[in-house]
């Protein structure tokens, strides 16, 4: 796993996935972003809602926390064979 990203809680319900994690910032070297993220399939496609405290998010911008998140954690779940978004 990425050593800029923490996955604290990550859980599979529903055909959903709930997944928290810390991500480092890229300006300011000792601040970790909090990132929630949910993520479901839906035929081909990819629903992700997603929440995070950093400023840009605040104004509405995809930041870059949640989708790093997110590729961090789908390589994970690719490379430990769990059965989910990648199915
Ligand atoms: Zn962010």
């Amino acid at each position: 796993m990425a050593k800029d990203v923490v996955v604290t809680e990550a859980f599979h319900s529903r055909g959903m996935w709930l997944v928290r994690g810390l991500v480092k910032s890229r300006s300011q070297p000792d601040k970790w972003h909090s990132v929630v993220v949910r993520m479901a399939r839906r035929g081909n496609s990819l629903i992700i809602e997603a929440k995070c405290d950093c400023e840009a998010f605040k104004y509405g911008l995809a930041c870059w926390h949640v989708i790093h998140l997110v590729n961090v954690f789908r390589r994970s779940l690719k490379s430990s064979h769990v059965k989910g978004l990648n199915s």
